[in-house]
């Protein structure tokens, strides 16, 4: 572009009070601070300068620099955090949120959070009481454990026991349970931090409880049973179970620690689901503390649960670390309400939707799946191609690796656009939704849908299914 047109294009450019004055940006300043719109206001015309001294051919007319800060302004409303269409039939999917909590749970975070509580009063005596206590006895019900404690997460509930238990002291663990569950929590990595040495006994893929034995000492001071929630060692294996530790420990007085990760408290066995242990089956076998995630199998809030022997839990509250990871009130009322739902466990499998995205029959899938296909197919008309498909859905949130749950699929050839272009203009969309993607297709997994995702997920798809603008898929 000649350097003469440039400064004419720049010249021509509104200054910040012509797009003030523009009816519709004027309209803004009754929802929004006029200091809120006179920064997108010279953002936009920014942009505008910079493209027009980098050459930039298109023409920006008054039009389109409202539009731009019509469109900037209404992006600033828009949360951060906000909902997201699964598609992906990961049920506990930890980058979109792990658990979604049952409606009495939301009803009880929203009743909580906008009052004031008891969160640390005794109402009966008036005088200071535990923010543990409205979870701590549903616990010991529900697990057959002594006594119970609710930290931040797993991560920390496991730093804290192990700190609490062992510190300066050894650790016994088996060489097949170095897990790693992501995001950096590494058994050794959390052993370290807590100021215990670990001590790995046996072999990758066996380990007997003659291994523990042999590396029992005077420094000794816990016998530790990871669960491989996130991985499987099959074949030629033998772990020691939680009994056989617990023998063990009888005779040369040590405590058991199981970190379960995942908390089960029904067994799914009768839904294909059984290579997780309950909660109240490590109880039974004699663990003297056990932890698990509230967030995962459970199906409520993110929380780190600690049953156990109330000697061991005592020494642990009366840890400062405690107080450190200490849960909010918001915690404690979800959690709460989705420990209630367990007391009655077949609604439990209904109400708490973790459960219910698990154990949901195929056929229900099928059929759900069949519906949405033809739907969508309807909605779209030309704009893709669109079948029903059977397929396979996973647990997800590193529990049940090698659980195959049978699923219904509808998979999206798009017409226009290429598959990534695809996932991305859904990703980007509003709500945001994320499938899977297999060879060409796009796939969406029923499994993970909610009741009144179906009218949102078409209008996505709607959008993202045009033909790019300025040419055919690429
Ligand atoms: C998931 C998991 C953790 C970490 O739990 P968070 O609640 O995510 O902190 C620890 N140990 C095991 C075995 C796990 O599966």
């Amino acid at each position: 572009m000649a350097r003469a047109e440039q400064v004419l294009r720049l010249r021509a450019l509104p200054a910040v009070d012509e797009v003030l004055n523009k009816s519709e940006i004027s309209q803004l300043l009754k929802e929004y601070p006029r200091a809120e719109v006179v920064g997108a206001i010279r953002k936009v015309l920014d942009t505008a300068r910079n493209k027009i001294l980098s050459g930039d051919g298109q023409d920006l007319q008054l039009k389109t620099i409202v539009d731009d800060v019509l469109q900037l302004v209404n992006q600033w409303k828009r949360p951060n955090l906000r909902p997201v269409i699964n598609a992906t039939g990961v049920v506990l999917h930890t980058n979109l949120g792990r658990a979604l909590l049952a409606e009495s749970a939301c009803q009880a975070v929203k009743t909580i959070s906008g009052g004031y509580c008891n969160l640390e009063i005794d109402l009966n005596t008036g005088k200071r009481g535990s923010r543990y206590s409205a979870v701590e006895e549903l616990l010991i019900k529900l697990t057959g454990a002594e006594a119970a404690l609710v930290v931040n997460n797993n991560a920390s509930a496991v730093l804290l026991a192990l700190g609490t238990l062992a510190r300066g002291k050894e650790v016994i663990v088996s060489r097949g349970q170095l897990v790693e569950i992501g995001g950096s929590f590494r058994i050794p990595e959390v052993m370290e931090q807590s100021g215990c040495r670990l001590v790995e006994v046996g072999t990758t893929n066996k380990t007997y409880p003659q291994d523990y034995e042999k590396a029992i000492g005077e420094e000794t001071a816990l016998l530790l049973n990871v669960h491989t929630s996130n991985y499987r060692i099959v074949g030629f294996t033998k772990e020691t179970r939680v009994a056989e530790l617990v023998h063990l420990g009888q005779q040369y007085k040590l405590p058991v620690m199981s970190d379960l990760g995942s908390g089960f408290l029904v067994n799914l066995a009768s839904f294909g689901l059984t290579d997780e242990p309950t909660v109240q089956q490590t109880v039974a076998d004699g663990a003297h503390v056990v932890t698990f995630s509230g967030d995962k199998l459970l199906g409520g809030p993110q929380a780190g649960i600690i049953v156990g022997k109330k000697e061991y839990i005592d020494q642990m509250k009366k840890n400062p670390l405690t107080r450190a990871v200490r849960i909010d009130k918001f915690t404690v009322a979800a959690l709460e309400a989705t420990l209630r739902e367990y007391l009655d466990p077949e609604g439990a499998l209904q109400k708490i939707p973790t459960l219910r995205m698990l154990t949901e029959p195929v056929d229900s899938l099928h059929r759900r799946a069949t519906e949405l296909a033809k739907t969508i197919g309807d909605g779209l008309k030309d704009l893709a191609q669109t079948t029903f498909e059977e397929g396979l859905s996973q647990v997800g949130g590193g529990a049940m690796p090698t659980a195959q749950l049978p699923t219904g699929l509808v998979a999206v050839s798009p017409r226009h656009v290429s598959v990534e272009q695809l996932t991305e203009r859904l990703r980007s969309g509003d709500p945001p939704v994320i499938g899977r993607v297999q060879g060409d297709r796009l796939l969406l997994d029923v499994r993970t849908l909610q009741a009144n995702d179906t009218q949102p997920l078409l209008q996505a798809l709607i959008e993202a299914l045009q033909p790019l603008k300025g040419g055919d898929k690429q």
